[in-house]
């Protein structure tokens, strides 16, 4: 862990926009208009572009080169994003997330109504 009133580290700021990128796919529409695609494209490629990491920028690049994001509607995006991330885990030897999971983790909460 590191002091609150430092930087951020590599870490805690690939926690934090894992955050942010697998949220604001979990709230992409559901039936998205040509310009929500088009804004979310935008954010994707400009995200890949200035994200302050070149390794991982220049990685997340390349990727979204050989699969661009799947932008047809919020199940399609969500997949995306949780099978990029899944290349990263494998890179750094973290574990494979479930993708079929990947609502259940970044909107809907466990099936318990733990988070409800
Ligand atoms: P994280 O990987 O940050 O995951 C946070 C939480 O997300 C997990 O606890 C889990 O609940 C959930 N989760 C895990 N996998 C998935 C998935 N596939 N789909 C949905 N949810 C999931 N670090 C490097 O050292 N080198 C790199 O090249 C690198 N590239 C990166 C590229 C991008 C675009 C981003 C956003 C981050 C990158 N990082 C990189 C940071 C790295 O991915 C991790 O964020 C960091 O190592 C902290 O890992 P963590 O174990 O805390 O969990």
């Amino acid at each position: 862990s590191i002091n609150s009133e430092c930087p951020l580290m590599r870490d805690d700021l690939g926690r934090a926009s894992w955050s942010l990128l697998h949220t604001m796919a979990a709230y992409y529409p559901t039936k998205p208009k040509q310009e929500e695609k088009q804004s979310m494209n935008q954010f994707i490629d400009s995200f890949s572009k200035v994200f302050p990491c070149p390794e991982c920028r220049d990685d997340f690049q390349e990727e979204i080169i050989k699969s661009p994001p799947d932008l047809s509607n919020r199940l399609g995006l969500s997949t995306w994003m949780c099978n990029q991330h899944n290349i990263v885990n494998k890179k750094l030897g973290k574990p494979e997330f479930n993708c079929k999971q990947v609502l259940e983790r970044w909107r809907d909460g466990p099936k318990d109504g733990s988070c409800d």
